[in-house]
């Protein structure tokens, strides 16, 4: 007997999950930064009903310049997967990448969403990857996802096979474009 891989919908975190930090600060680098995007949670909903995992895989090269611990990152992740329960739901799993350039790990590489298909038996044939920036879209792309969604109000991305102008349109895309698992 073939065991089951199971569909999954990867999330980049910052400008997703929670509002990407202004400028001066570019990096989430304490729970009180936090601050989570409520259409991220209406569509983890979506995601969750349709039978998919979910997986947020983030770059978080604030680590290697030393601005944060990944302590403090743990910190952060437990504070959202608190935020999320209270909403019944919950993450799969959540891949952080510390490392500067030229990781595989490090998006655009694929090396997160590799390490989650083999940890989770994840069908990455049948996932999608959604992302505020064109190395979330190239990382999909590279791993193999079936669709990449770009949440970006820019100019149409070819790369990607959808395009949003902002989270506001990602609960109902879903509800509307994700195939039962
Ligand atoms: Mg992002």
């Amino acid at each position: 007997m073939t065991p089951t891989l199971q569909p999954c919908v990867f999330f980049d975190r910052d400008g997703i999950v929670n509002v990407s930090p202004p400028k001066a600060e570019y990096y989430v680098l304490s729970v009180d930064r936090f601050f989570l995007i409520p259409q991220f949670v209406e569509a983890l909903g979506v995601a969750a009903a349709r039978g998919y995992a979910a997986v947020i895989v983030t770059n978080q090269k604030c680590v290697a310049r030393g601005l944060i611990t990944m302590a403090g990152i743990d910190a952060i992740h437990a504070h959202l997967r608190g935020l999320l329960q209270q909403a019944g739901l919950a993450l799969t799993d959540i891949y952080v990448c510390p490392h500067g350039d030229e990781h595989p790990d490090r998006k655009p590489n694929p090396g997160m969403l590799l390490r989650a298909a083999h940890d989770h038996r994840l069908d990455l044939a049948r996932s999608w990857m959604i992302g505020d920036h064109e190395r979330d879209i190239r990382a999909g792309r590279a791993a193999g996802c079936a669709r990449t969604i770009l949440v970006h109000p820019g100019p149409r991305n070819p790369l990607a096979d959808f395009q949003l102008s902002g989270m506001p349109d990602l609960p109902d895309f879903l509800k509307k474009e994700l195939p039962p698992a």
